[in-house]
This record gives C-alpha cells, structure tokens and sequence, in this order.
C-alpha cells in the first residue's frame, strides 16, 4: 500500500469513528486474528478481586519455581483459536526482562491482553487499547506494572537535571514520564525508584480518571485498576495500590 492509500484508509478510519456501530465494523474488518469483534468465548467470570489473587499466585510460582512455567501452548492454542476472554489486562513496559505472561506463573494464550510502551507510557491507543479489554472483551482487572532500573525512566530523570533534545520520538516516550519524575525530585530515597512508582500510579490514575470506559466500570464495580512494581532481581511483583 502506497503512503496515498494509507492517509485514505486513515480518514476512511476516522470519518467512520464517530458511533458505536462504526466502531463494531472496524473492529469486525479485523485489525489482527486477535482482536475480534466479540470473543467466541463467554466472558471471564472472574471477579477483579480474584483476577488479583490469581496473578498474585501466578507470580509466586514464577519466583519460587519458574521451571514450571513452561506453558502448554501445542494444548493452549485450539482452545482459544476462536475467540479470547482475557481475565487481566497489563500495560507494563517493552523491557525484555518484563514479559508478563511469564512474570504471571506462565501463563497461556487467551488469559492476558497486554499492551507494552517503553516505561508503560498510556498513550491514546493505549487506552483505547485498555478500553477494548476491559469494555469489549470483559477483562476486569486493569495492572500497570513499572520495574526497576526502567530505561525510559532513567530518561525522564536525566531530562529532569539537564533537559536534552532526544532523537526520532523517544523524546514524546520520555516527556510523558517527566511530571513524575519533576514531582519525585529531591524527595528521599532513590529517585529512578521512586518514579518508577510514581509514574505506574499516575498512569493508573489517568486511565481510571480520564477514559470514560474505563471509569464508567469502575464506577459500577465492574473493573479495578491497579498499579504494581517488578522487581528484576527477584522476579517479585509488587502492588503497590
Ligand atoms: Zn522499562
């Protein structure tokens, strides 16, 4: 596709974006296998509480015995082919000591849907996609999970005390991290820590507050979000709120 037919398929896209019922077809014109237009599988029946609870053991399975994380995805894969009902959404970070599908006890296809940004930034799409699973496909616990030693973060803290022009568009990845990182300045303890913490709470904070989705199922005790730290060196997770 030339770059002519893409800018047409993209007001095509957003000429078409303005109701519900546009929005079902593009989604219906599929933009991956994985994202249907309505899960072929009924809804988790997962409550947000146990959703939690279950990554909670997943995790320490992952720390106290992570040979058996092995999943058995040759099983796994028929039975989800047709559909998803994910039970938990992540947005964590793309690090790739971060995945959270074995963080989580090695999980299977169809149990998380994931969306992963340098320093789990939630961007609009982002939060579109956190909406589509918490709204469309029913997942109802929503993790923002931050990790130590996070590059993008490190960034932000560097912008911080000697602002710095950034090449192609990490500088929009890293500006995003910046208020948390301007509010955790000075503060005691170790200040990349510290926004690490700071920035997963902040962005918990704007996809509950800010997308109507989500906050509209919050409101009505459908879906929490919640906000956690990895830790590198031991593979723990932390929730932190
Ligand atoms: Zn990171």
């Amino acid at each position: 596709m030339c770059l002519q037919c893409a800018r047409m398929e993209r007001r095509n896209f957003l000429s078409l974006a303005g109701t519900a019922a546009a929005a079902a077809g593009l989604w219906t014109a599929g933009l991956s296998a994985g994202l249907a237009p309505r899960p072929a599988l009924a809804r988790t029946t997962l409550a947000a509480d146990a959703a939690l609870a279950q990554l909670k053991a997943g995790n320490e399975k992952f720390v106290a015995a992570p040979q058996l994380c092995a999943a058995s995805l040759a099983n796994n894969r028929a039975a989800v082919a047709s559909g998803q009902s994910p039970w938990a959404t992540v947005l964590t970070c793309s690090d790739s000591r971060v995945p959270p599908e074995l963080i989580f006890g090695g999980l299977g296809l169809g149990q998380l849907f994931v969306a992963r940004t340098a320093g789990n930034v939630a961007d609009p799409a982002v939060v579109g996609t956190i909406e589509y699973g918490a709204e469309h496909l029913g997942s109802p616990l929503i993790v923002v999970m931050g990790h130590n030693r996070c590059g993008a973060v490190q960034a932000a803290c560097a912008e911080v005390d000697k602002p710095e022009k950034l090449p192609g568009s990490i500088g929009s990845v890293v500006q995003a991290i910046v208020p948390a990182a301007r509010a955790e300045k000075g503060k005691p303890g170790d200040f990349v820590d510290n926004v690490v913490r700071e920035n997963a709470r902040r962005t918990a904070e704007h996809i509950a507050r800010d997308s109507p989705v989500v906050h509209e199922l919050v409101h009505e005790g459908k879906v929490k979000v919640v906000y956690a730290r990895y830790d590198l060196d031991s593979g723990r997770v932390a929730f932190l709120g």
